[in-house]
């Protein structure tokens, strides 16, 4: 997944640069000198922080963990991006989920740059004394470079409020008498986090997908339909039918955007398979998602593996092999599992004609290319779910005032936000023959380049 992430970068500026229309007026200046600088501003991070954080374990053996922080761009405020912890996290990866935050941000007008942390662990091998310890070592050993007005760190895959709550008191404690509650954002309500923070990816994974073909169609369904355009072509198709959707992961993105689409009026849409890092289960009837979340809430996250299990809590569904998730027949296909889930080997068996990114990076770019040739319309990752990062604006700010807003006030200011992205974005879509995903990252591109421009940073 790696190099494809940057590839895809490069090639949205490569779009940017050809169509000279997109450019802001350059009063004069080469815009070609005007690019290059840009392509090089975007194609690197600005710092990349590593260290081996070094852990004493329970069994009294002493280990070197290899940690990340890496700070792509901060343009528009300070670097913001999560820490993952998972054992394949790598420096190239870190960088180009760096990278996507920084054009996330910029599409959706959060006023942070993008930045990203990883920790080389698979956080089910250690005891919570051990994690906790992780935690504030990884605060220590990158203590300069964090901070409220520096860099704000948040969780990701295998972290969450309980590692910021972690992570902030380390931050608080070694910066005593300065602000600290803007320093880490996804912390625990009591911990100054935000109502709706856990459960904003989700919904607004789920909200980009009902924006489009309900809210979207229901303003502009003759507009769309007098396009002569592969991807409006699908919306209309999509529109007039009972939707069967499949959910790929079912952490705290993909339940919640599951639960989301259980629970809607406006579209007529069953959830009809959900798969974890076990199996997918399936029902073509529609799955009781309510159900599933309180087995997986009392069962360590996990999906039921067994017929046994599966009657035992009265859940009807066919067990499925995990990956199966993928190639089966359904209308929508929501990715919230890992990056690089549809590659070459399996791109032409996918059968679904829209595809929701609610992890960042799930499809590598030869893929992307492929399925949007055909006419699928991808939803990419940093227009899908940047409701994570919004809200950790809302409790950055919330955080600095020491004001907080209600769970209602929160989505509502959500919405808004997401809104506002897609009514600029979805008519640019729909009228030129870019995929989605290029056109959000010549928004977000040309955000950056019209700021840094009129800085007189582009020589
Ligand atoms: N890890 C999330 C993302 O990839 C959230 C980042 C944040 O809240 O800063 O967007």
């Amino acid at each position: 997944m790696a190099s494809q992430t940057g590839a895809i970068v490069q090639q949205s500026l490569h779009a940017l640069l050809e169509d000279h229309t997109f450019l802001p007026n350059l009063h004069g200046q080469s815009r070609k000198q005007a690019f290059t600088s840009l392509a090089a501003i975007l194609s690197t991070p600005n710092h990349i922080h590593k260290s081996f954080l070094r852990v004493p374990l329970d069994n009294g053996k002493v280990v070197r963990i290899p940690a990340f922080r890496v700070q792509h761009n901060d343009t528009l405020g300070p670097y913001k991006g999560g820490i993952r912890f998972h054992e394949s996290v790598n420096e190239e990866e870190v960088i180009n989920l760096a990278a996507l935050m920084t054009l996330k941000n910029a599409l959706h007008e959060v006023p942070f740059g993008g930045g990203k942390g990883g920790v080389v662990l698979n956080p089910r091998d250690y005891s919570e004394r051990e994690l906790h310890l992780i935690c504030e070592k990884y605060v220590r050993y990158f203590s300069d470079i964090i901070g409220p007005d520096k860099d704000i760190p948040a969780p990701d895959v295998g972290t969450g409020d309980r590692e910021m709550d972690w992570m902030m008191a380390e931050y608080k404690s070694i910066n005593p008498g300065k602000p600290y509650r803007g320093s880490f954002t996804g912390k625990s309500i009591v911990n100054a986090g935000s109502l709706g923070r856990r459960e904003a990816t989700g919904r607004g994974v789920y909200f980009t997908f009902r924006y489009l073909l309900y809210d979207f169609l229901k303003e502009q369904r003759q507009w769309l339909a007098s396009r002569n355009n592969k991807f409006a072509k699908t919306a209309l198709a999509l529109a007039d039918k009972p939707l069967t959707l499949a959910v790929q992961g079912f952490g705290n993105v993909g339940s919640i955007a599951a639960l989301e689409a259980y629970q809607c009026t406006s579209l007529t849409n069953k959830i009809i398979a959900v798969s974890d890092r076990n199996v997918t289960l399936y029902n073509e009837a529609g799955l009781n998602i309510p159900a599933l979340i309180t087995y997986t809430s009392s069962n360590h996250g996990e999906l039921p593996t067994t017929l046994e299990q599966l009657q035992t809590h009265q859940i009807d569904a066919e067990i499925k092999s995990r990956d199966e998730i993928l190639t089966l027949s359904v209308d929508v296909l929501i990715l919230a599992a890992l990056e690089d889930q549809i590659h070459k080997d399996n791109m032409n068996k996918i059968q679904a004609q829209l595809i929701v990114e609610g992890a960042n990076a799930p499809i590598s770019g030869e893929a992307d290319a492929y399925l949007s040739n055909k006419g699928v319309i991808i939803i990419p990752d940093i227009l899908a779910n940047a409701g994570g990062v919004i809200v950790s604006y809302f409790e950055w700010l919330q955080g600095r005032e020491t004001q907080f807003y209600t769970e209602k006030e929160v989505y509502q200011l959500l919405y808004e936000k997401m809104s506002l992205t897609l009514k600029t974005i979805l008519p640019q879509y729909f009228n030129d023959p870019f995929p989605l995903r290029q056109n959000c990252y010549i928004h977000a591109v040309m955000k950056l380049c019209t700021i840094l421009y009129r800085q007189g940073k582009l020589y």
